[in-house]
């Protein structure tokens, strides 16, 4: 066999590991990785927290130093050298070297792309090109944007965008010390995530002090504030951009590589372009949603590390499976952690999926453990097969490791009575011996074998204004914590000597804390002769989660008596 010169465009996530699995699979080869900035094989998912001093030091942020993949791998990793031009047809890359700007030209026998994707920054808003406009992605923007709030003496920033870039750059602002200001142009952060489950994290960032503004996008940035389409007004001496990026493929297009219906780079199943000997991967491609059949773009370092092994793997004859992609992401907010899996509600919704969800609050370990918290999980499904699409996460526990075992499911295309039955690990430390998960799937096979019914907190405002008959079943001491406003005070412990209370004429919708004495309630009735009677999911812990922050924004009248977050 020859001896193969791979050259790899891209020094990051998917082109270091595109080296580093081919220096594994074969040990003559010849790979050389140009990456046009100063660093290679940086934590780009770690650079947020270099802002709030979590991370004390940039060079940590920096994973492997050029001389180190020399001496340990046999990589030539050459920095500051930026591939300007593919000529595909002799094989060869001009590449410029960004310091000096000398030309040198490389030939390869195999190339790989994974040249990332770069941030939005509209032309459109007037004042972006200001010296204070910043966006984040790799270690130089992340040491810009510190050394310029140390020497401007900045006070207060903007963060433009509420995906999880921009979140994470929000909290590790504030944990600073600085007054933030989170703008989204949607009406919510974190677009994997339902409206319903995201109230819990607008009330999380308001609780810490952050101003968040939803449904307004920033038009103007002036020196020491920024303006947004309804006329709001925002103190910031610092901008940071983070609304979304787009794939990296001016270099591709111009060799003649073909893009997608999404704009990143079309690829086959082995991650091969339609240029001869070209492979790409990583944020600048599009993938096949595993659930959706259909491309999509998704920007993830654990996708990317995936695509880089199956396609170095591809060249050296190994037989690829590659099954697609679902969507996997977890963020932290502040005290709570979020994640999500598969499809969402309006991903559902928009491809014309009969589905529905279940929302339950459970707790993340045995109650009576000191540091136990509630887990908000939803679980959505295929009506009628049961089939699980997603599922997703918020609490102050582990909800990532439930969200995990949700996506493996999803991969392995389970349904929820398999969900059910899923034998997880328990000591009450780390589960409860019914984890929230198999509390989910028995919710959802109630509901889907018609067994119970229930209404989802997004409903309880309209019921409340229509009067109708919400029953409380919480002891005294917590219906005086704050209830529904017109709600029917019944307590579980005295409702069977209270049943002349709950009429039979009308439905009756139930809640509790959290769901699960509300449940139990609802099916003795049903025994008791009550057909029309609905499980409030989520109960009065969700109903709070859910009206907070609408109620502050839309300075709209509550329909609790107060908020209860216990
Ligand atoms: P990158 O890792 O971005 O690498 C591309 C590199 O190519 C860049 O360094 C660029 O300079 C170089 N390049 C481009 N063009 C050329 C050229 N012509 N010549 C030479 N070099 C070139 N993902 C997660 O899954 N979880 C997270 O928590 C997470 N957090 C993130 C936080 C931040 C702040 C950022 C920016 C990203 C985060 N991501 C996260 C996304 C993740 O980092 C990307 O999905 C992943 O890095 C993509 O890998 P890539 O190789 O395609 O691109």
């Amino acid at each position: 066999m020859s001896k193969k010169r791979v050259c790899i465009i891209g020094g990051v996530a998917g082109g270091a590991s595109v080296a580093a699995r081919i220096r594994r699979l074969d040990e003559h080869a010849d790979i050389i990785m140009f990456e046009k900035g100063p660093h290679v094989s940086f934590s780009n998912c770690a650079l947020p927290f270099y802002l709030s001093g979590m991370i004390d030091d940039s060079d940590k942020l920096v994973l492997m130093q050029p001389d180190t993949f020399l001496k340990r791998y046999h990589i030539d990793a050459r920095v500051h050298h930026e591939v300007v031009k593919i000529d595909a047809e002799q094989q060869i890359l001009h590449i410029k070297h960004v310091l000096t700007g000398e030309m040198i030209q490389e030939p390869y026998d195999t190339l790989y792309l994974s040249p990332g994707a770069k941030p939005i920054m509209p032309k459109n808003i007037s004042g972006i090109e200001k010296d204070h406009v910043f966006s984040v992605r790799n270690v130089v923007d992340i040491k810009a944007i510190d050394s310029y709030i140390k020497e401007h003496d900045v006070k207060h920033a903007a963060v433009v965008g509420g995906g999880y870039i921009g979140l994470e750059i929000m909290e590790n602002l504030k944990e600073r010390g600085l007054e933030v200001t989170l703008i989204e142009a949607a009406n919510q952060v974190m677009r994997p995530i339902d409206f319903d489950m995201v109230q819990i994290v607008h009330q999380e960032i308001v609780s810490k002090g952050v101003e968040l503004v939803v449904g307004e996008a920033v038009c103007a940035i002036h020196n020491d504030h920024l303006l947004t389409n309804q006329g709001k007004s925002i103190q910031a001496e610092i901008v940071i951009m983070a609304i979304g990026v787009l794939p990296e493929v001016a270099l591709a297009v111009d060799a003649g590589i073909k893009l997608g219906k999404t704009g990143a780079i079309e690829v086959d199943h082995n991650f091969k372009t339609n240029l001869k000997n070209i492979y790409a991967v990583g944020d600048a491609i599009e993938v096949h949603h595993a659930l959706l059949h259909k491309t999509t773009r998704l920007t993830l370092a654990g996708p990317a590390q995936r695509q880089a092994r199956a396609a170095a793997d591809h060249l050296y004859g190994r037989v690829v499976k590659n099954k697609g992609f679902i969507g996997s992401s977890s963020v932290k907010v502040f005290d709570m952690n979020i994640a999500s899996t598969g499809l969402n509600a309006n991903q559902c919704l928009e491809n014309d999926i009969r589905f529905d969800s279940v929302y339950i609050i459970a707790s993340d370990k045995v109650s009576i453990i000191p540091d136990a918290k509630p887990m908000h999980l939803k679980l959505l499904y295929e009506v009628p097969t049961g089939k699980i699409l997603g599922c997703q996460a918020v609490g102050k526990g582990d909800v990532v490791k439930r969200v995990d075992v949700a996506a493996a499911m999803i991969t392995m295309d389970a349904h929820i009575d398999d969900l059910k039955d899923l034998e997880l690990c328990y000591s009450p430390l780390f589960s409860t011996a019914k984890d929230p998960l198999n509390h989910a799937a028995l919710v959802a096979l109630n509901v889907i074998n018609g067994e119970y019914k229930e209404v989802k907190v997004s409903e309880v405002r309209d019921l409340v204004s229509k009067g109708a008959f919400i029953m409380d079943v919480r002891e005294s001491h917590e219906y005086e914590q704050g209830h529904i406003k017109g709600s029917h005070h019944i307590p579980m412990s005295v409702f069977r000597e209270r049943l002349k209370d709950i009429p039979k004429d009308q439905p009756v919708y139930i809640h509790c804390r959290s769901g699960q004495r509300s449940y139990n309630v609802v099916r003795a009735l049903m025994q008791l002769g009550y057909h029309d009677v609905y499980n409030i999911s989520g109960s009065f812990l969700g109903i709070s989660y859910y009206e907070y922050y609408m109620d502050q924004k839309l300075s709209r009248d509550p329909i609790v008596t107060q908020y209860n977050f216990n």
